[in-house]
């Protein structure tokens, strides 16, 4: 293994020991945001050699349920999850994945940005999920690592203009750098209909298309209330698991509201965009620890200190 990236996901299973029903029963291995060096290879396996770079798509399905045949493989039920308990996560010396799952390098693009490649791949989801085009008006609610590769996705897929809201200014101006047209902070004390309007002139219109990355109740509201008519809504924030939202706002203006779990066939694209150049996920890497730092790693991301925004744990094997 070479490069592994710290998710919110990683922080929360050490903090609260689950997510949802899954629950941490056993010491497990963190880690799904990962790239390495292929060290050996399954007697069956044709398309790598010792020495591949490659990205690891972390999910591996069933490949045989009809979710699996349909493509839509990230809602598999009997899909094996790196660091999902209670299969362990990518986060060591040495793993084993599936030759399938694993996406050979090209020379120019590093270790670092094949572990980027995870979080990248539900920005890409996401902006697939919205049916993103040309000259599209985007929100993206929430600038944390997924807003922000959503961000950078979308624009890649074509948007015109693109308006980012956060609770938290630096969070802001890292969005602004990344190619951000407005940012919005969101101050508790506004009424909703005053952020509405605000988005709204922020925009220059209804945005087309709105994609809501923090999972707060607040947010998920706007989502629906300052899409335009006809619009799609995608939720990728999981925050609490009921929240209360307008949806009949929604059903006369028949807005969208679209879910996204993961990714399913958006590794390759994902990819591609990094390779080509048309998005840069660098900036991301605020923070780099070795293997035996892991710890002071995660103590960095769950405090935020130092404004994280991807810590990452290199391995010994970078070659960038
Ligand atoms: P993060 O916590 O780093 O980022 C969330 C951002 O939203 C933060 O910057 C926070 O300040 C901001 N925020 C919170 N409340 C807000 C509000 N009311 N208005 C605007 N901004 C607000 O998390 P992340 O890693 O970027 O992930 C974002 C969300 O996506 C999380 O809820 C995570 O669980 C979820 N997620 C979902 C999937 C999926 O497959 N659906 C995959 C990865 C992550
Ligand atoms: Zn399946």
């Amino acid at each position: 293994m070479s490069c592994v990236g710290i998710c919110g996901s990683d922080v929360h299973y050490l903090v609260n020991g689950k997510i949802g029903d899954f629950v941490v029963r056993e010491p497990m291995i963190m880690g799904h945001e990962s790239s390495g060096v292929v060290a050996k290879l399954g007697k069956d396996v044709k398309n790598f050699k010792v020495g591949d770079r490659v990205a690891i798509e972390p999910g591996v399905p069933c490949r045989t349920c009809r979710f699996c045949k349909e493509g839509r493989y990230n809602l598999c039920e009997d899909i094996v999850f790196c660091a999902t308990p209670p299969v362990h996560g990518s986060l060591r010396r040495f793993y084993k994945h599936a030759a399938d799952f694993c996406f050979k390098l090209p020379d120019h693009v590093t270790l670092e940005e094949g572990a980027m490649l995870e979080p990248l791949s539900v920005g890409v989801h996401a902006c697939k999920r919205a049916n993103i085009g040309i000259g599209m008006k985007v929100l993206i609610l929430g600038a944390g690592p997924i807003g922000l590769v959503s961000l950078l996705v979308a624009k890649a897929m074509g948007a015109s203009k693109i308006v980012i809201t956060d609770l938290v200014q630096h969070r802001l101006d890292i969005a602004k750098k990344l190619g951000a047209d407005e940012t919005l902070l969101i101050r508790r004390e506004g009424t909703e209909a005053e952020t509405v309007k605000k988005i709204h002139e922020l925009v220059g219109e209804e945005p087309d298309r709105t994609i809501d990355a923090s999972g707060a109740q607040s947010s998920i509201r706007l989502a629906i209330l300052a899409t335009k008519s006809g619009g799609v809504a995608v939720l990728v924030g999981m925050g609490a698991p009921e929240v209360q939202i307008p949806l009949i706002n929604a059903l006369i203006r028949e807005v969208d509201i679209r879910g996204v779990f993961r990714y399913a066939n958006d590794y390759a694209d994902a990819l591609d965009l990094v390779a080509t150049g048309k998005v840069d996920v660098k900036p991301l890497i605020t923070h780099n620890y070795k293997l035996e730092d892991t710890l002071a790693a995660f103590e960095t991301s769950k405090s935020g200190q130092g404004n994280v925004i991807k810590g990452k744990t290199t391995l010994g094997q970078e070659r960038a």
